[in-house]
């Protein structure tokens, strides 16, 4: 069946599986089912903001809310030596799933800057 909702927003409805490794009333967190570094999260909103160029002033707390788990997240894998944590946004930004996403990279040494 074809329906409008994200491969995220299934996620949230628990459609479909994920890995997670966090949950709260904002938000969602999971592993990346194509790790791009040996520790790759996403942290996501539950509420749907389909990129950061949508979200608006009314939404700055929840943003803050996604880099604080982030960070909470990074302490709780191990990430001690650091990590990095990224948005990308539309098309030039390489965005694949139109759902605002945090993904936080660690776990080896990351190069800069990014392709
Ligand atoms: P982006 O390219 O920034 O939109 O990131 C989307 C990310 O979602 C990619 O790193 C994908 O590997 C990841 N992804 C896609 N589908 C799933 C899924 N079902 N579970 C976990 N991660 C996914």
């Amino acid at each position: 069946m074809s329906h409008g909702k994200t491969i995220f927003k299934r996620i949230i409805d628990r459609e479909i599986p994920a890995a997670l490794v966090h949950e709260d009333d904002l938000c969602l967190a999971f592993r990346d089912v194509n790790p791009q570094a040996p520790t790759h999260v996403l942290v996501i909103p539950k509420k749907e903001i389909p990129s950061l160029a949508d979200a608006d002033d009314s939404d700055a707390a929840l943003l803050g809310h996604l880099l604080i788990t982030a960070k909470k997240i990074a302490v709780q894998l191990g990430l001690e030596n650091g990590y990095r944590t990224v948005i990308n946004c539309g098309r030039d930004g390489g965005q694949s799933v139109d759902h605002l996403h945090v993904h936080l990279l660690g776990g080896r040494s990351l190069s800069w800057p990014p392709g």
